[in-house]
């Protein structure tokens, strides 16, 4: 029997958001918009002399040390992870993302405000099957103690495993199915942490200049300084996994199969998907339908969030 035709989603219509870079501190504006099918996620800076455009895709990473950043052509786009993840958590397979600086704005350091821009402009189905990244192969990559591994399967899921040894982020780890519900109800809210002596030290050397409570869960030893404390009892290990969520998609494609991680971070995930798409015969990239078969579908599409809160 064969599977029901899955098409291509875009966004119904433009939006925009206003923020600060997390590490730049710069403001920027950011204008989500519909793009073709086939296109998938492009970022462009347009306060260049020629708006330069960045595919969301893996060798277009430039630097994994403090978030993910994309490069073409020596301009380059830092923190893209969240925005990538949000997208992808909801089944947007195509968007132009135009930002007028060098960062994504960080807004309250999850994906969350993300999910509400696009849940708000709408989806809206476009007439080419979806094609998504299928793992054919296990594939690891491991950098001392920390590992990650995609193994196939029927369905993305994460399994995620975190130990900063501090005394409020011990062995964490969570297990997850990741669909539109379960992105959005489980990760999507999970907030950005630091530790307070290296947010400091990263201050004093130019970055994390956005930071603040505002956007960012910061501990030191022994305390969470955000006054309204955590939104999970366990959100470190889930905003490791929101993070993993936007990595892996820079694979071009949704990926399908299961993701093994402990301790990982962008660096280990950009190896990951790297060594996935090298490795032959790792990955297959399979089309969810027969285009000729793909009727005319409904202007805009509801995602099952009845009841949803968001943070
Ligand atoms: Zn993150």
């Amino acid at each position: 029997m064969s599977q029901p035709t899955i098409l291509q989603k875009t966004l119904r219509m433009k939006t925009a958001v206003d923020g600060v870079g997390l590490h730049s501190g710069k403001r920027v504006r950011l204008k989500l918009m519909p793009a073709p099918s086939d296109s998938g996620l492009v970022f462009v800076r347009t306060d260049q002399n020629r708006p330069v455009e960045i595919p969301a895709r893996a060798e277009h990473v430039v630097d994994t040390r403090l978030s993910t950043t994309l490069g073409r052509d020596g301009v380059s786009l830092a923190t893209v992870e969240h925005l990538v993840a949000a997208l992808v958590g909801l089944g947007v397979d195509n968007a132009r993302i135009e930002v007028d600086g060098p960062e994504v704005p960080i807004l309250d350091g999850s994906a969350a405000p993300f999910v509400r821009l696009v849940l708000d402009a709408g989806l809206r189905e476009q007439k080419a099957p979806r094609k998504v990244a299928v793992v054919k192969k296990t594939v690891t990559v491991q950098d001392g103690d920390k590992t990650a591994r995609l193994s196939p399967a029927s369905h993305l899921s994460i399994h995620c495993a975190v130990d900063f040894r501090h005394p409020l982020i011990t062995d964490q780890r969570l297990s997850l199915e990741v669909t539109p519900r379960s992105f959005v109800r489980e990760l999507a809210t999970a907030r950005t942490f630091g530790f307070k002596r290296e947010v400091e030290y990263l201050q004093s050397r130019g970055f994390a200049l956005g930071g603040s409570l505002e956007n960012a869960i910061v501990v030191d030893d022994f305390h969470i300084l955000n006054p309204d404390g955590l939104r999970f009892p366990d959100e470190f290990v889930r905003h490791k996994m929101l993070d993993a969520v936007g990595d892996l998609a820079l694979a071009g494609h949704p990926v399908v199969g299961a993701m093994h991680a402990t301790k990982t971070g962008h660096a280990l995930n950009h190896r990951l998907v790297t060594k996935l798409l090298a490795e032959p015969g790792a990955v297959e990239i399979v089309s969810l339908g027969d285009v000729r078969e793909a009727k005319p579908v409904p202007a805009t599409v509801e995602l099952p969030m009845g009841g949803l809160e968001l943070a």
